[in-house]
């Protein structure tokens, strides 16, 4: 394939043809989950996208180390380091350990993106997993001369930053204009720049999860964990970084700032920020309450709900918009993209139904071309899929006879149709014997889970109530010390 793959850039704010700074490898990092509660799918939706980037890249022939974090220390309430630390308050929430909130919500993220079928990272670091990375690169900054420490804390200097780099670089905003946007510092501030941020926090008494520092015992500001992974992994500089749009003007601002002044080195070549996923308009996020869990849309069970929707009608429904558009979640869009996925799962069992013959009205490789054209155009899906239902309609056709096929083509049709849909898509038929069960399992999975979470809480009517109706399609629950073990009886 002699094309070339263009990337949007959001630091150029242009579109770059994408060449990797070791040819034939590429380096992605993306910021992972704050793992002290469900992810929504919102977040799903993010994951998702950088899901089908990784496979392109990978069918591309790329040899790809794709980091992808877990966020479990260091992130409290407010961006700019205030407010309670949030794992420590759905501790005690909770009444369990924060490392107890750490692990169930990583395994509840992991089920979660495994039903959506999304390749596993090739790196999952967690920022309590390298405080020593994090607390080096906070002293190699202090070296430097770009923080400073106050009775503990550790703040990033902004404004002396700001007079060698571009601090506002990737949101194309001048100091000034950032410096209007946030408050002026009160007697009870102790930084001395107001868009100064923490890079590591002294401990309160009460604080739970502190580490010992040369600044005494704190923790980590959440910025600093995404620069001193994303080095330690991939290097000074790499390819990709990606998330949320709403990373952009703080999270990855702040770690631009934090890399440069540490390394005198642009962390990242290609900044890539997907867009948001939102409802009636509004973004869908965890403190604003309108986050839809993954498993009341696979139940239904929602006010907003006409009825449930199977994992890949929504990962379909997802891929049907531009990583980089907004998009509006509503039954009516689910609706359609679930069918549109049946008609494309329909098309891939029809394949098998036609009958080759001697001479080809259609030509394949116009799949294949268009294909690569809308995907190396900025990984854009929904081109992508509009190409596929043309072909859906060619299949079609095939198999009614109005079209013919030789078996060279009738066999590079069905691998280039499988190989766009399975490995690049990322989709599966759920109504293959296999999927259907591997499904079945994954829900199983879920709903055990959910029941230890009411267990926990003690909400021993709900755990009740997923047993025995789980009992009643034949599921038999056994609990055990670490879990649970089921079958089907
Ligand atoms: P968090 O767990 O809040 O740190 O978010 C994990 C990822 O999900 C980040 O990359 C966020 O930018 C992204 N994200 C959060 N809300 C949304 C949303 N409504 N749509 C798409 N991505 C989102
Ligand atoms: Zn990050």
């Amino acid at each position: 394939m002699d094309s070339k793959l263009f990337i949007y850039n959001t630091l150029t704010r242009k579109k770059e043809e994408f060449i990797p700074i070791n040819p034939g490898h590429v380096g992605i990092y993306v910021c992972g989950p704050t793992v002290y509660s469900d992810v929504h799918l919102g977040n799903c939706r993010t994951f998702i996208s950088f899901d089908l980037i990784y496979r392109y890249l990978l069918h591309l022939g790329f040899k790809v180390r794709y980091v992808r974090n877990i966020t479990d220390a260091g992130h409290l309430e407010g961006d700019r380091d205030e407010g309670d630390d949030k794992f420590a308050k759905k501790a005690k929430l909770e009444q369990l350990e924060p490392m107890e909130i750490v692990q169930k919500y990583t395994l509840a993220f992991r089920d979660v993106m495994r039903i959506f079928n999304t390749l596993p990272p090739s790196i999952e670091p967690t920022a309590t997993g390298h405080i020593s990375e994090q607390i080096e690169m906070i002293k190699q900054i202090l070296e430097q001369g770009y923080a400073y420490e106050i009775n503990g804390t550790v703040y990033f200097d902004v404004e002396k930053y700001s007079k060698e780099y571009p601090y506002g670089q990737l949101t194309n905003r001048k100091l000034e204009d950032l410096l209007e946007g946030t408050r002026e510092l009160g007697g009870q501030d102790e930084k001395r720049g107001r868009l100064d941020f923490a890079l590591w926090i002294t401990a309160k008494p009460e604080t739970l999860m502190k580490w010992p520092s040369p600044w005494g015992w704190g923790f980590p500001g959440w910025h600093i964990e995404c620069s001193a992974m994303g080095r330690k992994y991939l290097g000074d500089t790499f390819d990709i970084h990606g998330g949320g749009m709403d990373l952009q003007a703080t999270h990855h601002t702040n770690e631009i700032a934090q890399s440069q002044a540490c390394n005198h080195k642009a962390p990242v070549k290609y900044w890539m920020h997907t867009n948001m996923l939102t409802v009636n308009g509004a973004r869908m996020s965890k403190s604003a309450g309108n986050g839809f869990l993954p498993n009341e849309l696979f139940t239904g069970n929602h006010p907003l709900l006409d009825k449930g929707y199977s994992p890949m009608a929504v990962r379909f429904f997802m891929l049907q918009s531009h990583y980089r558009s907004t998009l509006d979640f509503s039954n009516e869009a689910l609706q359609a993209s679930e069918k549109g996925f049946q008609r494309l799962m329909a098309a891939n069992r029809i394949l098998n139904k036609i009958k080759a013959s001697d001479k080809s009205t259609v030509v394949v490789n116009d799949l294949t071309s268009r294909i690569y054209d809308a995907m190396n155009d900025d990984f854009n899906s929904p081109v992508a899929i509009a190409v596929l239902f043309d072909w859906v309609r060619n299949i079609n056709s095939l198999a009614e006879g109005k079209e013919s096929i030789t078996q060279p083509d009738l066999d590079l049709l069905k691998q280039t149709f499988r190989t766009i849909v399975f490995d690049i898509l990322g989709l599966v038929d759920e109504q293959s014997e296999g999927s259907k069960q591997e499904l079945t399992s994954n829900l199983i999975d879920m709903l055990l889970n959910m029941r230890l979470e009411a267990k926990a809480r003690k909400d021993f009517s709900t755990s009740d109530k997923i047993r025995d109706d789980l009992a009643k399609f034949g599921v038999v629950v056994r609990d055990r010390k670490d879990g649970f073990d089921w079958e089907i009886s």
